[in-house]
């Protein structure tokens, strides 16, 4: 590797600039680190990058677009980001999730709200939903339980264990009796890109319909990235050094540094580090598990989206599938390498909370769904299908369209393995092994190498906490 430039050297050496790798560089710079963080793509970001995919004026999230948990995540929260640094976009809704033969659910910020909302299932949805965006349980799922905290967060931990541990589509069942509630909790589980009968997606689906009530489920102003910028002027700032458009191959390529925090996944360290990883250690990682990919579109629309329910323009996420039974049978379909005809669609309409993105008048649609891990299947027409389902004549309004396989994610950020937009599948062995059974997960046997991407616990989505964690732990060491 050519480049470096500090003439007294590096502390830490960071590779990968998604959220992760921001963070842990960040940590380790604002204790006095002298810090190098290397990026392959040509801009920082990871999958949080921001493109005008369609046409000029319409500015699409490539990957992440909705962002409880950065709002939720410890290590954001020390961060205090100022006004000036990132502006944060709600929609006036949450989420909302349309029905074919009923009223669409909205999932209002107001708990009140959304309890009438449910009608007889209203009080249901208050005691399983409510608790679960409260901060101390928010804090214990996403860090390590000091003893106080454990204390703290002890009964709400218990409760939400308990149920948050079954399937969805069965806590779902269990919990509510009529199909707007059901679908409602079938739609926020599908977020764990689980089997909806698979243990712990009803813990996904609680947790972050939790946050929608507790911290909102925002956007950035202008664009994921901007919260990426964010991050590196601040590393920028406390001398750390950013070199992108620089591929680690070998990790003998990087200058020498005590630290070094790897933002990759098992896969990839295991072909950058070779044999300064033990050959047991690297037999351990090999069994990591991927989950499936996803089929990505975005669009560029000539007016709003025309749901069956008028009320759904107002919502920013809008989980598409229908029933219960309906999405239930597409993640099934998915979990057992299928693609569905009729597919469970991931949507944000990111002009409603950020007019920005689009030219006045006119709209972005971000959407996707899930396929099986590395498929090469055009899901365009299965996906337009659905959103005409639900909102007849949405294709008049398609100004042009991009769509990204699988295969193209992970062309574009190497982490999205097969298009496993969560580094690792998110199934209830890797929730307690990620990436091996460990008390240390982020520490690998190499001394001075750590771990920090999604593959590492929490697990995926943008909330730094994998860096945050791997970097205070090389500070302890
Ligand atoms: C389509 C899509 C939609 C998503 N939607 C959401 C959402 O709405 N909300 C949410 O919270 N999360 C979402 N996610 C998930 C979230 O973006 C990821 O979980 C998160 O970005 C993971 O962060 P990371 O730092 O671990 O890795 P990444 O963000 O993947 O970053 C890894 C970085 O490492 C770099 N890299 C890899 N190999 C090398 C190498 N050999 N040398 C140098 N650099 C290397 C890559 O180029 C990349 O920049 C989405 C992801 C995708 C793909």
């Amino acid at each position: 590797m050519t480049g470096p430039s500090r003439s007294d050297g590096f502390d830490a050496v960071v590779v990968g600039s998604g959220p992760n790798g921001l963070m842990g560089a960040l940590v380790l710079a604002n204790h006095g680190r002298r810090v190098l963080l290397v990026e392959a793509a040509g801009r920082i970001g990871g999958a949080m990058r921001s493109e005008e995919l369609t046409l000029p004026g319409f500015r699409h999230d490539v990957g992440a677009a909705v962002l409880p948990l950065a709002l939720a995540s410890p290590a954001f929260r020390e961060l205090r980001l100022t006004v000036d640094e990132v502006q944060w976009a709600h929609s006036p809704v949450p989420t909302a999730h349309p029905l074919a033969n009923a009223d669409a659910v909205l999932v209002y910020r107001e708990l009140d709200r959304t309890v009438a909302e449910l009608g007889r299932d209203g009080p249901a949805w208050r005691r399983l939903v409510g608790p679960a965006g409260h901060q101390p349980l928010v804090d214990a799922l996403l860090s390590p339980l000091s003893p106080s905290k454990a204390l703290r967060a002890a009964p709400a931990l218990i409760r939400y264990g308990a149920t948050g541990v079954l399937p969805a589509a069965a806590l779902a069942r269990l919990a509510f009796r009529e199909p707007r509630a059901r679908a409602a909790l079938a739609g926020m589980g599908a977020h764990s890109v689980l089997s909806l009968r698979a243990p712990s997606s009803g813990g996904y689906g609680t947790f972050l319909a939790g946050l929608a009530h507790s911290v909102g489920w925002p956007l950035v102003v202008g664009g994921t990235e901007n919260l990426a910028r964010a991050l590196a002027a601040r590393l920028e700032r406390a001398g750390g050094e950013i070199h992108t458009g620089t591929t680690v191959r070998d990790l003998r390529e990087l200058p020498p540094a005590r630290t070094l925090l790897l933002d990759l996944t098992p896969r990839q360290l295991v072909a950058i580090a070779g044999d300064r990883l033990p050959s047991g250690y690297r037999r351990r990682l090999s069994r990591f598990r991927y989950g499936p990919g996803v089929f990505k579109l975005d669009y560029a629309l000539a007016g709003r989206m025309p749901w069956l329910d008028s009320r759904v323009q107002q919502a920013g996420t809008v989980h598409v599938g229908g029933t219960l039974d309906e999405i239930a049978a597409a993640e099934a379909d998915v979990a057992h390498g299928r693609h569905p005809d009729r597919p469970f669609v991931m949507c944000v309409q990111p002009t409603v909370a950020d007019p920005t993105r689009a030219p006045a008048g006119q709209h972005t649609l971000w959407a996707y769904c899930h396929v099986p891990n590395g498929s090469p299947a055009d899901m365009t027409e299965a996906i337009e299908a659905q959103l005409e389902r639900f909102a007849p004549g949405f294709r008049d309004l398609v100004l042009a369209r991009h769509h990204l396989t699988p295969a193209q994610l992970e062309d574009f950020d190497a982490n999205l393995v097969g298009g496993d937009l969560g580094g690792g599948s998110a199934d209830l062995r890797q929730f307690v092994a990620r990436p091996v059974l460990a008390a240390r997960p982020w520490s690998t046997p190499a001394r001075g190498v750590y771990l920090c991407s999604a593959s590492t616990p929490p697990g995926g989505g943008v909330h730094g906490m994998g860096g945050w964690h791997a970097a205070h732990l090389a500070l302890r060491d």
